[in-house]
């Protein structure tokens, strides 16, 4: 899939334009940008200057994809303004040694309070001002679905900075309407309940507006409305309903099929018509007070929004006609995030800023209610990538790297096998004229050399010999590929076999799923060292003996790029030092909304450690500190008890005693090293 052209986007995610905290691009960067797939950076022929942050900025393109909350510092680390462009900000970098000081290792999962606020001030000041703009005659009460994110800290946060909006909760399930009626208690906000429901869920539901709540039922089955109507009596509370729709309107991308006659939620046209009949034969059509639908997340494409919301508002404008007591309008989520920051409808981007998206459901809502004298509903909207994906930065370390070989051997002798002295002619004929045709004929001798080694004419050090000259012509020739404008298609698969492989202290699997599973982009990049030239090109592989566990997608201007920019590892000055090279910390962004409940246990890697980070007058605060798995938890999830483990490797060691099997000194060590992995976190410990 390739990206359109860039949309000017002339409004940011900001109500208020926010100004760029960040200097401009560097020609020579946005040149490089513009050149595709290539990032030759490391080969620009210009002499020796010192790298820039704003080389670096360019390059992983934060500004497109962080502002107003992360920024590169003098120093060359990352920064957060948690309070985007109305406060302070910190030094990402130090704030994860400051942590590592306190005992709380890598990988770390930071969460900045102050960002989901600002996401929620941000959303409710789109709408507030698209509401002005259009002089729309009701309000928007917005929620926040659950299953986005639903960590006890970030919702009770949620909770708390939604109160002067009067926010509202989602949920989509029992445990979810569990949480939201325990914990929301904003007089007003709503309380919208989804998801499949059987009695004990929607009596429940109509039960708690006897504390004050605003539970709206949304009935997203043909059987819900019966058991609706059931509860309603029973109880002798009259219960707020609200209609799942199925939009013929698609959604695109990967949820494309959340909407249309055959998606898993809501009611056909003829469905809702029966169940109003149902409704008005109970005397209830009171009760049905909402119109909701919901036609996949991240929609990267405005007009596809559009057409959703202008369909539903005529389904809304009819339900009322028709005497249902319609008061609310739910546009379900959607609203999408900028993962690569290009601004196009790309999967991993959008094409519009949230102010572009409040606007077009409060003008559509409003034209069509105008047009057939309908009330205004209030307005209400589940967004809960938008809101809860900048808050959480995952740091993790890097423990070594896997570098391809690319020096050239020795010359070789007349005595040597053909394919060798071919090999090393290749290589010392490589120039801008042939290095198309070189590759081809450095990779066919390579092949020829793997043939006769197959049928035993070649030894395994003259085999050795050929693959590296064959890496030395790689290296040669991509140096050259690097400096061309265009580089042919065959060529391309070259920086993706010379990357270098960074082994990161993560599991994939637990810390973003997603880009395990749906191939979800997230901007990747180190949190230091950004004032250095990154001249190494890599893949990241996680601690899990899969093969999947490895992240080689990384987000681009244009489409995707298969190796990311990295620093070298620096080897350690302190020779006495058990690890091997300087701490290299990268940073993973925007994963706050669906990774942390969807990650898993593959290989037993468990949750990580994670802190709530609140800035304060003078600084930062750690609000909560949220110790990850030890090894005895995630052996406790399959079942096994570490006491009954201590208990075998204890029997064991003295049965090999009495064997004369193992000393005394070493049984000891073994029993102690294994009790205290037990207590420990399950990633490694690198420094
Ligand atoms: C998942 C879901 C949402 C949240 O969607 P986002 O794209 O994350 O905003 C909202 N409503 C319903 C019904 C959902 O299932």
């Amino acid at each position: 899939m390739t990206k359109p052209s860039i949309v000017a986007a002339t409004e940011s995610d900001s109500p208020v334009d926010s100004s760029s905290a960040v200097s401009a691009v560097s020609p020579s960067s946005q040149k490089a940008d513009n050149r595709g797939s290539r990032k030759p950076e490391s080969a620009q022929p210009e002499p020796k200057r010192r790298w820039t942050i704003e080389e670096s900025e360019a390059l992983y393109r934060i500004q497109g994809w962080g502002e107003p909350y992360f920024s590169i510092n003098a120093a060359g680390h990352i920064t957060v303004s948690p309070q985007g462009d109305r406060g302070g900000s910190l030094d990402l970098y130090q704030l994860v040694n400051a942590l590592k000081q306190r005992n709380l290792a890598l990988p770390l999962l930071i969460r900045f309070s102050d960002i989901l606020e600002d996401r929620i001030e941000r959303l409710n000041a789109c709408f507030a001002k698209a509401i002005a703009r259009y002089n729309y005659p009701g309000v928007y009460r917005g929620v926040f679905p659950t299953k986005c994110n639903q960590q006890r800290h970030l919702i009770e946060d949620l909770v708390r900075f939604g109160k002067p909006h009067q926010f509202g909760l989602e949920a989509g399930s029992k445990p979810e309407l569990m949480i939201a009626l325990a914990t929301l208690d904003t007089p007003g906000a709503l309380l919208i309940c989804n998801g499949y429901k059987d009695r004990e869920y929607i009596e429940t539901a109509t039960l708690a507006q006897r504390l004050g709540q605003t539970p709206i039922i949304v009935l997203e089955q043909v059987e819900e409305v019966a058991l609706a109507i059931e509860a309603g009596k029973k109880l002798g509370i009259k219960p707020i309903l609200g209609i799942r729709a199925k939009l013929s309107a698609k959604g695109i991308g990967r949820w494309g099929t959340s909407a249309g006659d055959r998606a898993k939620f809501g009611l056909t046209i003829p469905e809702i018509i029966a169940a109003m009949e149902q409704l008005r034969a109970a005397d209830m059509l009171d009760c049905l007070q909402l119109l909701h639908y919901h036609i996949g997340s991240q929609i990267s494409a405005i007009n596809v929004i559009k057409e959703a919301i202008r369909e539903a508002s005529q389904i809304y404008v009819e339900l009322a006609r028709l005497g249902a007591n319609m008061k609310y309008l739910d546009v379900g989520g959607g609203l999408g995030v900028d993962y690569d920051g290009s601004k196009t409808n790309f999967y991993a981007s959008k094409n519009y800023s949230m102010q572009n998206y409040a606007n077009d459901v409060v003008a559509e809502v409003k034209e069509a209610c105008e047009e057939r004298d309908i009330p205004a509903p209030t307005l209400v909207s589940e967004s809960g990538r938008a809101i809860a994906s900048h808050q959480s930065v995952l740091v993790f370390d890097v423990l070594g790297t896997s570098d391809v070989q690319a020096e050239l051997p020795e010359p070789p002798q007349d005595k040597d096998p053909l394919v060798i002295r071919n090999l090393y002619e290749t290589y010392q004929s490589i120039t801008v004229e042939n290095y198309q045709e070189a590759y081809h004929d450095a990779t066919q001798f390579k092949e020829e050399a793997v043939s006769i080694f197959g049928f035993g004419y070649l030894s395994l050090t003259d085999r050795a010999r050929a693959e590296r000259l064959y890496w030395a012509c790689c290296a040669k020739i991509l140096g050259i590929a690097r400096q061309q404008e265009y580089v042919p298609d065959d060529l391309e698969d070259l920086e993706k076999i010379m990357a270098s492989i960074y082994y990161v202290n993560l599991s994939v699997f637990q810390s973003a799923p997603d880009s395990w599973a749906i191939d979800q982009l997230f901007p990747i990049l180190p949190i230091h060292r950004l004032d250095e030239e990154p001249t190494q090109r890599g893949t990241l592989a996680d601690l899990t003996c899969d093969s999947d566990g490895k992240i080689d997608q990384f987000i681009d201007l244009r489409d995707v790029k298969y190796v990311l920019e990295l620093h070298p590892l620096k080897p350690k000055a302190d020779e006495s030092s058990a690890h091997a090279y300087e701490p290299y910390y990268l940073g993973m962004f925007l994963n706050g909304a669906y990774q942390e409940i969807m990650g898993n246990l593959h290989n037993l890697f468990g949750d990580t450690n994670a802190v709530h980070i609140t800035l304060t007058p003078k600084g930062y605060q750690i609000e909560h500190v949220v110790k990850g798995d030890t090894m005895t938890e995630v052996l406790g999830y399959v079942q096994y008890d570490s006491e009954d483990l201590i208990e075998n490797i204890r029997r064991r060691s003295e049965q090999a005693l009495q064997e004369n099997r193992i000393t005394l000194q070493e049984a000891q060590l073994l029993l102690q090293n294994y009790e205290r992995s037990l207590s420990r976190y399950t990633y490694l410990s690198s420094s």
